[in-house]
């Protein structure tokens, strides 16, 4: 019923009971998740995942945190090589990150723009991770038009204005847990004013863990409380967030079943 757009399963928080995790999504209402690859390490361990669950699809990236894995070619030509396993159905997530700044912005900047143009050469969406980097992105997504095979903005923490905007560009916004917060009031007035057609859910987990469990880790069975509350802010059923926003995740990355 729930499609958990961006999720990292592979995440040593779950490595101690990651079966019964698998299990206890097998049971929920999240029918269909999307693991996110951002580095070497994390996207082998992303593919494992997905080979092993039918209900598990990958991406496959480099996060501007840990964009100093890219020196040359070789990285990019690896993500070209992993696009081929059938599962794979993303390019990111990838980005800028000013809050962190774990590498220097023009090394960042670089790196995401050369996951545009691989996007771009491959027709693949695009997965977008924003921090504290909403001006640069912006000029980049608009000036390599880096949205013409779709995208999403994860973990959407802009303006409405940009919000507005990056539809303009092709992308999708997707909402997490931060949605249950008290103090989400942004966040609110854009799920408020977006159409549901451009909107998708995620968790992000194990991070960002909606109320009432946060301090607990997240999970992807617990998308549902993200989209009882876009239910809520939008006067729909739930079952009306859950059907759309499984179509509009499908659509955009190309998953039939
Ligand atoms: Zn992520």
């Amino acid at each position: 019923m729930f499609f958990d757009t961006h999720t990292h399963l592979e995440d040593k928080k779950f490595k101690e009971d990651f079966k019964d995790v698998m299990e206890s999504i097998r049971e929920s209402d999240t029918s269909l998740i999307l693991n996110v690859g951002f580095n070497r390490q994390h996207i082998t361990d992303s593919l494992a995942i997905s080979k092993a669950y039918d209900f598990v699809y990958s991406s496959v990236g480099l996060h501007p945190s840990d964009s100093l894995e890219a020196q040359d070619d070789s990285y990019y030509e690896m993500l070209y090589d992993y696009t081929k396993e059938p599962k794979v159905v993303a390019i990111g997530e990838t980005g800028l990150d000013y809050y962190w700044d774990r590498a220097p912005r023009d090394h960042q900047k670089k790196v995401f723009i050369n996951q545009i143009h691989l996007a771009k050469e491959l027709r693949m969406p695009l997965i977008i991770h924003d921090r504290d980097a909403h001006g640069d992105i912006l000029e980049i997504v608009k000036k390599e038009k880096a949205g013409v095979n779709g995208g999403v903005f994860h973990a959407f923490s802009g303006s409405l204005e940009m919000a507005q905007e990056v539809i303009k560009e092709g992308f999708h916004v997707s909402v997490g847990g931060v949605i249950t917060f008290q103090n989400a009031k942004k966040l609110v007035q854009i799920v408020k004013e977006i159409p549901l057609e451009h909107l998708l859910l995620e968790t992000d987990s194990p991070y960002l863990t909606p109320h009432p469990f946060r301090g607990k880790r997240n999970d992807p069975t617990k998308v549902k409380y993200v989209a009882e509350k876009i239910a809520e802010i939008k006067g729909l059923s739930v079952t009306e967030v859950a059907e759309q926003t499984m179509k509009n995740g499908k659509e955009l990355f190309s998953i039939e079943n």
